[in-house]
């Protein structure tokens, strides 16, 4: 750490309540398995740029045209960060403004919809995101927002379904990936869809983008007009977001990230996505990204070997959907008892779910963070053990049976550290 801090009191000193929960946070953080989808581990060189002191500057505008002065350093970081993001994904633009992966989206409907205007997406039951024009989200109350749903025999998309709507409805924005889809993302298909009907196509990659890099996942480049995404989940970066185009639409983006949606960058995570965009380039990453698929699948098999659904029978990807309604147990039962057990997990919709969405038949695991702490195939095998057990615990209510889980889980997760925090 630089000189000068060392001067003043550490968290620790000066602000013990927080410094205790943080240090809380890592304890928890180590000895339980993360398997929601969308976190993941960064590394401490992305948790050092986080820290930095560039969180005390404020940056209104895009490098060389700012209505702050002070802008030297800036002015490297955030072109740094741009360029790294254009060669690793292969686009002619990117923004890396947008404060999450909401407002980059919000940002795509300012830039070419007006409020009313018909806009198209996954609904959120189905897997798709609140962003997308679910009617609780701004995007469905501002919008006139028409859904595709997943086909209950297959559980998948399919693009007839897409393309029948899209004829009908003539949105201006359709929006192809989602939260909760364990399957690939057909973008060529969308994309076809969407020159036929005059739409602009938005890939939100936020769930994929780390996949999309590793090379593992059908790249939209080329194919969406408007690629989002957030860089803290598969990407393990800082919680923040990008927003990619060919240069046709880079301007439009632009300003409807600034001045349209926001005031000052956050330049920190701006280092810490460079940071981050640095990490994704190198061959170490894309093994990482496959072997995040590989126990993707490896859980999913093992899952359906105990007599699990799956929707859609499997994954392509880093998630999966399980549909517990055969269990005869609900998702957030059981994602609370795995939870004790040691397991994170979320509790989740399942396509045309009978239950509602604050108590769903399902849960959503993946395995990005277990992946980024070296976890493999045996440990799968032995998680997918745990959550079975688990979840025959929870519905004899036999609390000791979950301690005794949760036990075994903080002695195999001592064996992979998370990267990010001193031993
Ligand atoms: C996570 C996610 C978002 C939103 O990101 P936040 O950073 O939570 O605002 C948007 N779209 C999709 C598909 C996501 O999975």
């Amino acid at each position: 750490m630089h000189a000068q801090l060392l001067t003043e009191p550490s968290l620790d000193a000066a602000d013990p309540a927080v410094a205790e929960l943080i240090e809380g946070e890592i304890a928890r953080q180590s000895e339980t398995i993360c398997l929601i989808p969308s976190e993941n581990h960064v590394s401490r060189a992305v948790l050092e740029a986080m820290g930095s002191v560039f969180t005390n500057k404020y940056s209104e505008g895009y490098p060389g045209r700012r209505y702050y002065e002070g802008q030297q350093l800036v002015d490297r970081l955030e072109p740094l960060a741009v360029e790294r993001a254009k060669a690793l994904f292969g686009v002619e633009h990117a923004n890396v403004q947008p404060y999450s992966g909401s407002p980059a989206n919000l940002a795509t409907y300012l830039a070419y919809a007006e409020p009313g205007d018909t806009i198209m997406g996954m609904a959120l039951p189905m897997g798709g995101h609140l962003t997308h024009g679910w009617s609780v989200s701004a995007t469905g109350r501002w919008f006139r927002a028409v859904r595709y749903d997943v086909r209950r025999e297959t559980g998948r998309v399919d693009l007839d379904d897409v393309r029948e709507l899209a004829r009908r409805e003539r949105p201006r924005l359709i929006f192809c990936g989602g939260t909760a889809i364990p399957r690939t993302i057909e973008f060529e298909g969308f994309a076809e869809i969407a020159r036929e009907v005059g739409a602009v196509l938005v890939a939100d990659i936020a769930h994929l983008a780390g996949l999309i890099a590793g090379g593992v996942h059908p790249s939209p480049v080329g194919r969406a007009d408007v690629i989002s995404t957030t860089t803290h989940k598969t990407l393990r970066g800082p919680r923040g977001a990008m927003l990619m185009c060919g240069v046709e639409h880079a301007e439009a983006l632009d300003r409807a990230v600034f001045p349209g949606l926001q005031g000052g960058p956050h330049n920190h995570t701006t280092a810490a996505i460079a940071v981050a965009l640095e990490e994704a380039r190198r061959p170490q990453f894309a093994d990482y990204a496959a072997r995040t698929v590989a126990n993707a699948k490896a859980l999913a098999g093992n899952l359906t070997d105990r007599g699990f659904d799956l929707v859609s029978g499997g994954t392509d990807n880093h998630l999966l959907l399980v549909d517990l309604t055969s269990k005869d147990v609900p998702g957030k039962r059981a994602a609370q008892a795995l939870d004790r057990a040691g397991i994170t997990t979320n509790h989740n919709t399942v396509p045309f779910d009978p239950r509602p969405p604050f108590d769903p038949s399902g849960i959503r695991m993946g395995t990005p963070a277990a992946t980024t702490r070296g976890m493999g195939e045996a440990e799968m095998e032995l998680i997918c053990g745990w959550i079975d057990d688990g979840i025959e615990a929870a519905k004899r209510a036999d609390e000791a049976a979950i301690q005794r889980i949760a036990e075994r889980v903080r002695e195999v997760a001592a064996e992979f550290p998370i990267p990010g925090i001193a031993a």
